[in-house]
């Protein structure tokens, strides 16, 4: 990973709601092996944009390239196969799996589903089971929360919650993951710990990250670059420094 890439490119991407412009034009790329931010004020479209990267909506117009692949308009689990994934709340029917079971739940092809391997290939399903295990329980220390792997998911603080979904993204072979909001409501300490997180999957398993948040210390602390947008589409690119000194910026945030 590193270099400059484009791993996603935004080619005027156009997301409406009856007549209201949500994504207005975005164009921007994300370089592979960056942690990229994503900022801008409320209502900016940022949300919007990454549920149309993500396959959850469908453009009105543009495209989406991954690796210079013409990936608009994908569904998730196509998208999920490439690698491209974008962390879930831990859905209510899991609150009652553990930390563990919720990440054995990720892979989407399980070998038991299958009729044949259901009546021959019991030893299969056995050895399969047993890696996925094995698979979680490094996940989880990895994230440090070893000691949560029987405790239910609903039972988790909301920081510990962040970190679970992030686990999830472990379980399979990502390249590029867009996580929204994922310090929203989490305390200063469990912050530092998703931060931390990011940063080794980023340096040690070469995940490229696109990250919105509301929170400029954790955006500095990990993003470069931080793209600003506003009324649908990008305003200004740099280091956070560059971004806060932009004029245009400033202005865009009084304006709300
Ligand atoms: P951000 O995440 O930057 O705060 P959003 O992408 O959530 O912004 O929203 C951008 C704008 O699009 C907002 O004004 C919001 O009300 C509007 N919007 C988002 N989703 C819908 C929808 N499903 N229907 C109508 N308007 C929507
Ligand atoms: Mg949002």
């Amino acid at each position: 990973p590193g270099g400059d890439s484009p791993l996603i490119r935004i080619e005027n991407l156009h997301r409406h709601f009856g007549g209201f412009r949500a994504v207005d034009g975005a164009d921007f790329e994300i370089a592979d092996g960056t942690i990229t931010g994503l900022v801008g004020p409320n209502g900016a479209g940022k949300s919007t944009l990454f549920n149309v990267i993500a396959g959850a909506l469908p453009p009105t117009s543009g495209k989406v390239f991954m690796d210079g692949e013409d990936i608009t308009g994908l569904p998730p689990h196509e998208l999920f196969h490439k690698g491209l994934l974008r962390t879930f709340q831990i859905a209510h029917e899991f609150s009652s799996m553990s930390c563990r079971e919720n990440l054995m739940m990720v892979p989407g092809q399980q070998a038991g589903e299958s009729l044949w391997n259901a009546w021959f290939g019991r030893g299969r399903i056995a050895q399969e089971e047993a890696a996925l295990l094995k698979k979680a329980d490094e996940v989880l220390d990895f994230l440090t929360i070893s000691h949560l792997k029987d405790e239910k998911a609903g039972n988790l603080s909301g920081g510990q919650k962040k970190l679970l979904e992030l686990g999830r993204t472990m379980m399979v072979d990502a390249k590029v993951v867009f996580l929204d909001e994922v310090g929203a409501g989490v305390n200063r300490t469990l912050l530092g710990t998703i931060a931390e997180t990011i940063l080794r999957l980023n340096r040690e398993r070469g995940y490229t990250f696109c990250v919105i948040e509301h929170d400029m210390d954790f955006i500095g602390r990990i993003c470069d670059p931080v793209i600003v947008m506003a009324e649908g589409r990008k305003l200004a690119q740099g280091t956070l420094d560059e971004i806060k000194a932009n004029e245009a910026v400033i202005e865009a945030y009084l304006g709300t």
